[in-house]
C-alpha cells in the first residue's frame, strides 16, 4: 500500500498524528525521513508541492528592500518532493575545518560543532547527493602521482588539492520516493501546506501545526517533535508568523547568501601545463579543481573564506570570440531562467541601450565563423550532459592565448543588519510574506580582493604568470547567489548568540527542530547542500535517539551505478 498521499485527497479538518512531523520535502526533509525509515518512531513528511509541479511557487514571492542586490524570492526555489534538488547544479563541497570555529576578526563566527564531528555525517551525505567517495583532495582521489593543476606550481600560499566534487545532480525527490513509499513507518503527503505553527498556551512547546491543502481545506496535524525543512527562508518565515523562537530578536538576522563574481583573467606563461577541466574520480564522479587559501594564511590576512576557479569568460560579451559560448548565449531563452539570468549577465557595467543589438550581432558572428567546432561540441555536449544520467557539470573551455577568467565565491560575514523580517502582505493562505534586506558589507568584498591578490602574488613569485583584477568589478558587482538562503536562525551554544542549539532544536521550546541552511551561522565560501544534508543525518540520530551509524542507504544496484556513470 503506497504511504504517499495527495493532502487534496484527505477528509476535511482531519487531524493527522505521528511522533516526528518533518514540514518540507527538499534535501533536508527527505534524508530526515530516510534516515528515520525503518526506525520505531513514526514519521509524518509534510511537502507543500505535489507530484509533477516543477516551478516556482507563487507563495514564495515576498518583497526586496531597496537598493538589496538579492534576486525576487519566487526564483531559485521549487515547491515539489525533492524541493530545489529539482533544479540544483549538483556542486558538493564541505565547509573547511576553520569554518567552524570562532575566528577574532568575523564577527560573531564559530559553531557548536567542530569539523571532526562533523566528518562522518559529511560522508553520508556524500552516499545521499550521490558525489563520491567524501575525500576532497586531489592527492587523495588520484593519488600522488596526479598531473599537478598547474605544472610547476611551488607556492605555499594558494592550495590546489582541494576540489569540488559533482552530484549526478541527484533530484532527492525522484531517487528516494520510492525508498519513502516503502518504508512502513513514514508517511508522506503531498500538496500539504504548513500554514501555522501553534504553540501551547505557555508557550513550551508547540501543540500542532495547522496546515491546508488549497486555501479553503484545511486540516491539523499533532506530533511530539516538529521539523522545520521548509528551506532556508520558509523555516524561518513560518517561525517569525508564529512569533516564536525570536525571544531575543535574533531570528531572521544574520542572512547570508555568498556573494559570487566574475572580475579577473590570468594569463600563464606559454606551454604552462593547466588541468581546468572537469575530471572524474575511479567512479565516475566529476570532481573539479580550484585555488584555495589556505586557513592560516586566512588567519594572517584576516580575510574570509574565498575560493576563485577557472570559469568561462563573461559569456554575454562576444569578444571572447568562442562559437559556443555565443551559442549558449543566444539559446538563453530555452534554458531554465534561473540559469538563463546568470548566463545573460553583463557584470556590474550593464548595457546602454543599443548594445543588445550589437551583442547579438557579435555572438550571431561568433557562431557563424565557427561552425564546424559548434557541430562536434553540441554532439559531445548532448551524449554527455542531456542523455547521461550523470552530467557533464558544465562547459570548461581553456581561454585564448593561455588566458583563462576566474569566478570566486566567497564567505559572507554574520551581519545582524543583514536580515529578513515580515512584510505586510499575506499570501494565499493567510501567511505573511517576506521582506528581504540582504547586505553586503566591505568586509565581504575585502576578502573577495585579498584572495584575488594572494594569487596575483603567487603567479608573480612563481614566475608562471600574471593576473589582470577588474577591482572595481569586486567592489560594485557582486551578487547573492540565488539558492542560497542562510544564517536566519543560526545554531550557537546558547540563547543569547543564536534561534537553534547544536542539535537543531529551537531554544526555549522542548520540541521544534529546524533543519537546513538557516541554522548556519557562518556561511563558509561552501554551497550548502552538502553540509545541510550531513545535518540532516546528525538530527535524525538525535531524534531517533539511537547511537552508532546513520542508516544505510538502499545501495544502488549494479545496474543503476551503470546508468549514472
Ligand atoms: C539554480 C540553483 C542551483 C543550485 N546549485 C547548487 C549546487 O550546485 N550546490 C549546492 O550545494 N546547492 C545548490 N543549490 C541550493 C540547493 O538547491 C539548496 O541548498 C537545497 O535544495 C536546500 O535544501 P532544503 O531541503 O533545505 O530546501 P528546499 O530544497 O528548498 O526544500 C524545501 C521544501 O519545503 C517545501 N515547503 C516550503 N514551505 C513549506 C510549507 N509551508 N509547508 C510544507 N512544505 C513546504 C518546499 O516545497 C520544498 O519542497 C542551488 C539552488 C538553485 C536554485
Amino acid at each position: 500500500m503506497s504511504v504517499i498521499l495527495d493532502a487534496r485527497q484527505l477528509p476535511e479538518k482531519i487531524c493527522l498524528e505521528a511522533e516526528v512531523v518533518i514540514i518540507g520535502g527538499g534535501p533536508a526533509g527527505i534524508t530526515l525521513a530516510h534516515q528515520l525509515a525503518g526506525g520505531p518512531r513514526s514519521v509524518l513528511l509534510i511537502e507543500a508541492g505535489l507530484d509533477g509541479a516543477k516551478g516556482p511557487s507563487e507563495r514564495f514571492e515576498g518583497e526586496i528592500a531597496q537598493a538589496s542586490r538579492h534576486p525576487t524570492l519566487g526564483l531559485y526555489r521549487v515547491e515539489r518532493l525533492g524541493g530545489t534538488s529539482g533544479l540544483w547544479g549538483g556542486r558538493c563541497v564541505p565547509f573547511d575545518p576553520q569554518d567552524f570555529e570562532p575566528r577574532a576578526y568575523v564577527p560573531h563566527s564559530g559553531w557548536p560543532l567542530t569539523f571532526s564531528e562533523m566528518q562522518g555525517w559529511y560522508r553520508a551525505a556524500s552516499r545521499y547527493t550521490e558525489s563520491g567517495s567524501g575525500s576532497f583532495l586531489v592527492s587523495e582521489i588520484m593519488g600522488p602521482d596526479a598531473a599537478a593543476m598547474i605544472e610547476g606550481w611551488n607556492d605555499p600560499g594558494i592550495d590546489l588539492d582541494a576540489v569540488e566534487r559533482f552530484s549526478c545532480p541527484t533530484d532527492f525527490g525522484t531517487r528516494y520516493r520510492a525508498d519513502l513509499d516503502r518504508a512502513s513507518n513514514v508517511r508522506t503527503v503531498l500538496g500539504a501546506i504548513c500554514t501555522k505553527l501553534v504553540p501551547d498556551p505557555g508557550r513550551q512547546t508547540i501543540d500542532h501545526i495547522e496546515c491546508a491543502s488549497d486555501p479553503g481545506r484545511r486540516f491539523t496535524v499533532r506530533a511530539q517533535s516538529y521539523v522545520l525543512a521548509a528551506g532556508g527562508l520558509e523555516s524561518t518565515r513560518l517561525m517569525l508568523a508564529a512569533n516564536i523562537g525570536n525571544d531575543r530578536d535574533l531570528l531572521g538576522r544574520f542572512y547570508m547568501c555568498h556573494v559570487e563574481g566574475k572580475a579577473a583573467e590570468v594569463h600563464f606563461k606559454r606551454g604552462t601545463r593547466v588541468t581546468f577541466q572537469y575530471e572524474r574520480d575511479a567512479e565516475r564522479v566529476y570532481f573539479r579543481r580550484r585555488f584555495s587559501i589556505p586557513s592560516e594564511v586566512q588567519r594572517a590576512n584576516k580575510m574570509t573564506n574565498v575560493i576563485l576557479r577557472f570559469e568561462p569568460p563573461v559569456i554575454a560579451d562576444p569578444a571572447h570570440g568562442s562559437p559556443i559560448l555565443s551559442a549558449m548565449w543566444l539559446s538563453r531563452t530555452f534554458l531554465k531562467r534561473e540559469y538563463a539570468r546568470k548566463l545573460a549577465s553583463f557584470g556590474y557595467r550593464g548595457l546602454g541601450p543599443t548594445e543588445g543589438w550589437r551583442l547579438a550581432a557579435g555572438h550571431a558572428g561568433n557562431v557563424l565563423a565557427g561552425m564546424p567546432s559548434l557541430f562536434s561540441f553540441a554532439a559531445d555536449w548532448a551524449r554527455r550532459r542531456w542523455l547521461a544520467q550523470r552530467k557533464l557539470p558544465y562547459v570548461a573551455l581553456a581561454g585564448r592565448n593561455s588566458t583563462f577568467s576566474l569566478d570566486y565565491n566567497a564567505e559572507q560575514v554574520p551581519n545582524p543588519e543583514s536580515r529578513v523580517t515580515l512584510a505586510g502582505s499575506t499570501d494565499a493562505f493567510g501567511v505573511p510574506r517576506l521582506l528581504v534586506d540582504w547586505r553586503i558589507s566591505e568586509q565581504d568584498t575585502e576578502g573577495v580582493l585579498t584572495a584575488h591578490h594572494l594569487l596575483a602574488r603567487a603567479l608573480d613569485r612563481t614566475g608562471l604568470g600574471g593576473m589582470t583584477i577588474d577591482e572595481e568589478a569586486i567592489r560594485h558587482g557582486a551578487n547573492a547567489i540565488g539558492g542560497h538562503h542562510v544564517g536566519t536562525a543560526r545554531m550557537a551554544d546558547d540563547p543569547t548568540s543564536g534561534v537553534v542549539d547544536g542539535d537543531g532544536k529551537v531554544f526555549g521550546l522542548e520540541n521544534l527542530y529546524v533543519s537546513g541552511s538557516a541554522t548556519f551561522p557562518t556561511s563558509s565560501h561552501a554551497n550548502p547542500t552538502l553540509t545541510i544534508v550531513a545535518l540532516a543525518c546528525r538530527m535524525a540520530k538525535h531524534l531517533a535517539g539511537r547511537r552508532g551509524h546513520p542508516a544505510e542507504i538502499h545501495p544502488v544496484t549494479a545496474d543503476a551505478r551503470k546508468r549514472i556513470a
